[in-house]
């Protein structure tokens, strides 16, 4: 078997693994232990090579090496901020690359998945909607972003103490890519990434961040139940028409109303608001008030997000005291700490900007490449 053919173990669900198996000819009453094992390795230890199951016979670690994958994709470049942020940019094929963002605070480290090459949605302030190439991620692509993190961070059972504090305590879906617009391969990591035996990441500390795909909405919580976010951004359809673009398919009425149905929505359980802010666009009082009365009988959070700007961007942040005379408007309506520190801006990795640092890197490679020719 050619190695472009072999079956990759990362994505596998319990079903898969299965029936696996038994293509490789375990016998059936042992197919339920190998899978137990296989999973325990893959997603509980992060095994990045068939040698390292040693729970497994000889024989089976030579087959499942014949027939099947383990190894971690291509990290392109890491980089750390001064903040302690980091960015890999992760190669799955030529041309196939997004960047992955862990962010760590005092009390949480949140690790920010992508969830498609590039974006098709071209929000008029994000960089990844002006990436022309697009291509939904699969679900080893997924999850295998959450397992280059802990690779970096060294956060593995074997590599730690068995007391030590988990490092990625949080994952939100606010990468690159819709991920509503790729709800089968994200419901089926995310299903992976949140069982308990595995990489158990609890549901509620799990944020999907939607620009609005209504009809998905529902399915998101009733399918994967994880926490929700909306890009909100504009308070009436004719600002929130020139920001999210969809909003002309999906309008506001309509999206809050999915908002409000969304299942296990509760006190406890609220949906974020993301809103940029922008300069003389959408940073108004009246724009404060409107938004506060559009979510009022929502359990919510908001999420006031500075405008991080990108070379060639259209818009500028608001200035600081807008953003503070704004985010007390939002206070007193009964909103804790609303506004987003910005993270890891000297490389590029806060909401938003991703995407340049790979594009600078092809422009680079090209350039190594024409000078190599050159040569
Ligand atoms: N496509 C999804 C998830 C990825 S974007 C969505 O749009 O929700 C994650 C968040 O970053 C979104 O709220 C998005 O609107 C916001 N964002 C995009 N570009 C930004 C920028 N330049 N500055 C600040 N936030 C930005
Ligand atoms: Fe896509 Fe989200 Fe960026 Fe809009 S904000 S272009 S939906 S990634």
């Amino acid at each position: 078997m050619d190695s472009t053919a072999k079956t990759h173990l990362v994505g596998l669900d319990r079903h898969e693994l299965a029936e696996l198996c038994r293509t490789l000819g375990v016998p059936d009453r042992q197919v339920k232990m190998r899978v137990e094992q296989l999973w325990n390795w893959v997603y509980l230890r992060g095994a990045t090579d068939f040698d390292q199951l040693t729970t497994l016979s000889k024989d089976l670690r030579a087959t499942l090496a014949e027939n099947c994958d383990l190894a971690r994709p291509e990290v392109v470049t890491q980089q750390i901020s001064v903040d302690g942020t980091r960015k890999w940019l992760i190669r799955f094929a030529p041309g196939i690359e997004v960047e992955t963002v862990f962010i760590p605070d005092e009390d949480r480290g949140t690790l920010c998945i992508s969830s498609q090459v590039g974006c098709t949605l071209n929000c008029t302030f994000c960089h990844t909607g002006t990436q022309k190439l697009v291509r939904n991620l699969t679900a080893r692509e997924i999850i295998s972003q959450m397992l280059i993190a802990k690779d970096s961070l060294e956060e593995w059972p074997h590599l730690t103490d068995r007391d030590a504090a988990r490092k990625i305590t949080n994952i939100v879906m606010m990468g690159m890519g819709e991920p509503l617009y790729n709800f089968d391969n994200v419901k089926k990591a995310l299903l992976i990434i949140s069982d308990n035996e595995g990489l158990s990441l609890s549901k509620r500390r799990i944020t999907l961040s939607t620009s609005g795909v209504v009809p998905e909405i529902e399915r998101c919580g009733r399918e994967i139940g994880v926490m929700l976010a909306i890009s909100l951004h504009g308070t009436t359809d004719d600002i929130r028409d020139k920001l999210v673009p969809l909003n002309k398919k999906y309008p506001i009425k309509e999206l809050l109303a999915a908002c409000k149905k969304y299942p296990g929505l509760s006190n406890a359980r609220r949906i974020t608001f993301e809103y940029v802010m922008l300069k003389d666009v959408n940073d108004s009082l009246a724009d404060a008030k409107r938004l506060v009365k559009l979510l009022s009988g929502i359990p919510a959070k908001i999420n006031l997000i500075p405008f991080n700007p990108w070379p060639g961007s259209p818009y500028e942040c608001s200035d600081w005291e807008t953003i503070e005379a704004f985010a007390e408007v939002v206070n007193r309506a009964g909103y804790a700490s609303p506004v987003r520190t910005p993270r890891g801006r000297d490389i590029m990795a806060a909401c938003g900007q991703l995407k340049s640092e790979s594009e600078k890197q092809r422009a680079s490679e090209r350039r190594k490449a024409a000078n190599a020719a050159a040569e």
